[in-house]
């Protein structure tokens, strides 16, 4: 039986006093979110993006649905995984309409290997709500997208900027690491995406949004950083303070901490039970054994009312299968 993934750091793809550097993970000061909001308006990304980006599946098409399937695949699972099943997914359900569909238990089975299975249920209900509400199509606009299943504030932006190329800033862990250094000091939510507007300044949006995931993937990364090799080294406070300690993203808004330790936890039971049931049907009396919980059948009672309250699974009799 195979498992799901442990989760793993997403790639590409969440201010500060009057004086212009903000010490460590104090809250930014005024002067210096103005100072990095100039300086990054100010960095042209797009040599250094065409030159070194990452040539992603996902960079080479502007169609809305292609972009929204990868940026949910994306949330959480690492990118050479997603680069793998992007393609597998697309084929079987080339738009909202095939995806809407089908059965959900058929779009859960073929997220096989992702992990976070509820995911592709999301996925499922906003197909079925774009079929039904906009003849298909995936809006575009924020509000709309937002008000779909498992679409949130990034991911929203995620489609305007990426499929429509609209002047919008997303703003992951990534994106939000990187500005709270910049600055050089803890920003609130409000701040994180203020900054990420302004920084976007007029910048063209699709290049400059890629281009500074891309630096969160190779040069700003969570418990390392290469500033010598990092294009936006001459706009970086916790740069030019010689990156003392603390580090401002280690408690800014939209950065997220460390993962939860995935062996032994309630998401590892859910995910070996729903791998066995993309193979059948599984007895209500081998549910546990299907978790690995044979000795703890109160545990495995409690973890299948999760995933049947989250409608990832569903009880036909005596046996437990993916939802029709
Ligand atoms: S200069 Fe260093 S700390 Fe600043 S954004 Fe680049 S990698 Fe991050």
């Amino acid at each position: 039986m195979t498992t799901d993934p442990k989760p793993e750091a997403l790639e590409p793809g969440e201010f500060r006093s009057e004086s212009a550097a903000t010490p460590g993970d104090a809250p930014a000061a005024p002067a210096a979110l103005e100072r990095a909001a100039g300086d990054l308006a100010a960095i042209d990304l797009g040599p250094w993006f065409a030159a070194a980006g990452r040539d992603l599946p996902w960079r080479r098409t502007r169609d809305p649905w292609a972009i929204l399937v990868s940026e949910v695949m994306l949330q959480q699972t690492q990118v050479s995984r997603v680069a793998e099943r992007w393609p597998v997914f697309l084929d079987r359900f080339p738009d909202p309409t095939h995806c809407a569909a089908a059965p959900p238990g058929e779009v859960i089975e073929l997220w096989a290997g992702m992990g976070y299975n509820r995911r592709a249920l999301n996925l499922h209900r906003a197909a079925t709500v774009v079929r039904s509400d906009n003849g298909g199509e995936i809006p575009s606009t924020l509000r709309e997208l937002q008000a779909l299943p498992g679409v949130g504030p990034y991911t929203a932006r995620a489609v305007l900027v990426f499929a429509f190329e609209q002047p919008e800033a997303v703003v992951d862990t990534n994106v939000g690491r990187i500005l709270a250094r910049v600055v050089g000091g803890r920003l609130d939510s409000r701040q994180v995406q203020m900054l990420a507007d302004r920084a976007l300044g007029d910048h063209d949006p699709w290049t400059w949004n890629q281009a500074i995931l891309d630096v969160g993937a190779k040069f700003c990364r969570p418990r390392s950083y290469a500033c010598d090799f990092c294009p936006l080294s001459g706009a970086c406070s916790w740069f030019r303070s010689g990156n003392s300690e603390p580090d401002p993203a280690s408690a800014s808004a939209a950065v997220s901490g460390r993962q939860s330790t995935f062996d032994g936890s309630d998401r590892q039971g859910r995910g070996r039970l729903v791998d066995a049931l993309r193979s059948g049907s599984v007895d209500l009396t081998d549910v546990g054994t299907a978790m690995g919980w044979e000795d703890d059948p109160g545990r495995a009672r409690r973890v299948l009312q999760g995933l049947l309250d989250d409608g990832l699974v569903t009880i036909d009799g005596d046996t437990v299968r993916l939802p029709d």
